[in-house]
């Protein structure tokens, strides 16, 4: 599991207000997670090996290992 920075986004992050848009390490797929829409998180919508929930406080990513 990591959290994203909000004062160190990477290129393919963005976090702003209640959504944040994350990079699927294992596919590459950029998806965004929303606070409101997606109050149990989101999984990746193309392999489904990265998991992304967003708080107030924080945005934690988990990534399945293993995966190619
Ligand atoms: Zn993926």
């Amino acid at each position: 599991m990591r959290f994203l920075d909000k004062n160190n986004l990477s290129l393919k992050e963005d976090w702003y207000g209640n959504n944040a848009a994350i990079c699927c390490s294992s596919c590459g797929k950029v998806f965004l997670v929303s606070q409101i829409l997606h109050r149990k998180g989101r999984a990746c919508p193309k392999c489904g090996l990265t998991h992304a929930t967003i708080s107030r406080t924080e945005v934690a990513i988990s990534e399945t290992p293993g995966s190619p």
